[in-house]
């Protein structure tokens, strides 16, 4: 299909100072409107023409899903916060006035989750205890499972539209400086002396915001010789969602998928990790074309996002999604609970209520399906799997298991915690008292009950 460049097709990012006006899309009451300009103070929005004009159904806001994705809400913040913003912005308050309530509110939202800070960020120096010391100040790099490197690469630390729930938010306003993130050659000298690892992993932000050219730089120099061990690159990214066109009308959309080409000719699994929230981002023609074009080149897609309140959280949704995928010849992999951070309280689902709608999402489709795992806690010490609820004698516990963990010793193995109905993160929960097998706990930093100690593994 030959693509014709349009006025449609050019990208357009819409910030906080188009905001009243897209507002205005909507018949959205007076009151809703100026407490989600004070919340755009708070939090960061960016959006697109592509997801405003083809992704969200305008009747159904403040509802839709795709709106609840990408648009600030004013119950993201506490109702104190918002109306005291929205009273500075009436008031035409100073710059400094109005940051100095702004970083107030920021730093209760957890900008900095477990680990993140210290963890995400090499150059802060702490190591986690799988002696990966080699990663000790090299900007870019993050080497939390054997097998794994993350690279951050400098020019890919933003996205085509923003996430409302994005654990990065503290990065999109700034909070965050972006000396973590890096170049290519001092992740090839870590590779070349870590042979363990197979795959690397380029994120962000989002690394296909970066032109073709930007890309190819990063990505080149780990096909070279020396380099072999490397079998898997994965680009994780949400632009074949939020701006298909990258894989079509963009300028550079051919060299682009050229590169992706010359990556797999290399003898490489290329591997895009696609964030897709909600079945309606497969459902344009730009949507469907982008993963045709973006699988010819041999690339295999594998598809994951965190499930969400009022964007995600019905089984009927994933089972729609994961089908969409596997008929588009993608792969489902994983389903995600959100991280701790931003305004949680706005976008968290119980575990148990992420469990049951996995459940049922997985009984809806056939098993290519199911190779979807979840819902699963990205936590400090690795990918932690909610496998179910259980009654073990007069109790329900909870079925936990590491996907990935610090410790490779750890995968695999099932361990318990106490059933909490409204627990909605890893820290909340607790061994299970008089069950000597709950073997992770004792051993996690924090010192939980050391329920496990005879469980010694
Ligand atoms: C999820 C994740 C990976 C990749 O894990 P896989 O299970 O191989 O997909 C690597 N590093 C970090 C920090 C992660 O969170
Ligand atoms: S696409 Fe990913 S990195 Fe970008 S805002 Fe959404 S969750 Fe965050």
């Amino acid at each position: 299909m030959a693509v014709q460049r349009a006025q449609a097709d050019v990208f357009r990012p819409y910030g906080r100072k188009e905001l009243a006006a897209l507002l205005r899309r909507s018949s959205l009451t007076e009151q809703y409107r100026r407490e989600a300009q004070a919340v755009a103070e708070v939090l960061p929005f960016r959006t697109n023409s592509y997801v405003v004009d083809h992704l969200i159904d305008w009747s159904a806001v403040p509802d839709d899903p795709m709106f609840r994705l990408t648009f600030p809400q004013p119950d993201m913040l506490p109702l104190d916060d918002r109306l005291r913003v929205a009273g500075l912005l009436d008031a035409s308050a100073s710059r400094a006035l109005l940051g100095e309530a702004v970083r107030g509110i920021r730093s209760r939202l957890n900008p900095h989750p477990a680990g993140q800070l210290e963890r995400n960020v090499p150059t802060a120096g702490r190591q986690g205890q799988s002696g990966e010391q080699g990663e000790r100040g090299i900007p870019g790099i993050q080497h939390k499972y054997r097998e794994t490197v993350l690279f951050f690469p400098r020019r890919g630390q933003t996205c085509h539209a923003y996430c409302t729930y994005c654990f990065r938010w503290a990065q999109f306003v700034g909070d965050t400086d972006l000396k973590f993130a890096g170049d290519v050659e001092p992740l090839v000298r870590y590779l070349r002396e870590h042979t363990e690892v197979t795959d690397v992993l380029v994120t962000g932000g989002d690394p296909l915001v970066m032109s073709a050219g930007l890309l190819a730089r990063c990505v080149e120099p780990l096909l070279d010789g020396g380099l072999e061990h490397v079998s898997t690159i994965r680009l994780g990214t949400k632009s074949l969602s939020y701006w298909p066109h990258r894989f079509l009308t963009d300028p550079d959309s051919e060299e682009l998928l050229a590169l992706f080409r010359r990556i797999v000719a290399a003898g490489r699994h290329l591997v895009v990790m696609a964030h897709y929230s909600h079945p309606r981002e497969l459902s344009t023609d730009v949507a469907l074309e982008a993963v045709r074009r973006v699988r010819e080149t041999g690339a295999t897609v594998r598809v994951q996002a965190p499930v969400i309140r009022g964007v995600n959280d019905e089984a009927g949704l994933w089972a729609e999604l994961w089908s969409s995928a596997v008929r588009l010849g993608m792969v489902p992999y994983y389903m995600f609970v959100e991280r701790d951070t931003g305004p949680q309280d706005y976008f968290a689902v119980p575990l148990v209520r992420a469990w049951e709608i996995f459940r049922d999402s997985a009984a809806q489709v056939s098993g290519l399906g199911r190779t979807a795992r979840g819902p699963v806690m990205s936590a400090d010490e690795g990918k932690v799997c909610v496998d179910g609820v259980l009654n073990l004698g007069d109790d329900e516990v909870f079925v936990l298991r590491y996907l990935q963990a610090r410790r490779p010793s750890w995968v695999g193995r099932p361990f318990l915690a106490r059933f909490d109905p409204r627990a909605t993160w890893f820290s909340q929960l607790a061994p299970v008292s008089g069950v000597p097998d709950s073997s992770p706990w004792a051993r996690l930093p924090g010192g939980l009950t050391p329920q496990g100690a005879g469980a010694g593994r």
